[in-house]
């Protein structure tokens, strides 16, 4: 069974159970508004390079940030860290 066929059927197992499986990019789009603060080094191999959405300068973020609508450098966040407090 190659990769493919193991997810099938991982996906096939979890639509049996009742769990609703999304395509990634409709699981991200129904997340809550988060964003990643990120530094400009990267410390782990697996780092992912990326973009800061407010000045486009270069950051690196873990994997798992890629779920957070915005990504953006320190020194954009230290700017105006209130735009980004959680409104609750
Ligand atoms: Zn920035």
């Amino acid at each position: 069974m190659n990769a493919n066929e193991r997810l099938k059927a991982i996906r096939a197992k979890l639509e049996e159970a009742g769990v609703k499986v999304l395509p990634h990019d409709e699981y991200v789009a129904g997340l809550p508004e988060t964003t990643c603060v990120c530094g400009p080094d990267t410390y782990f191999s697996d780092d992912v390079k990326a973009k800061c959405d407010i000045c486009g300068g270069r950051i690196y973020h873990r994997p798992y940030n890629q779920a957070a609508k915005k990504k953006i450098c320190t020194a954009c966040f230290i700017k105006n860290p209130a735009q980004f407090e959680d409104p609750q």
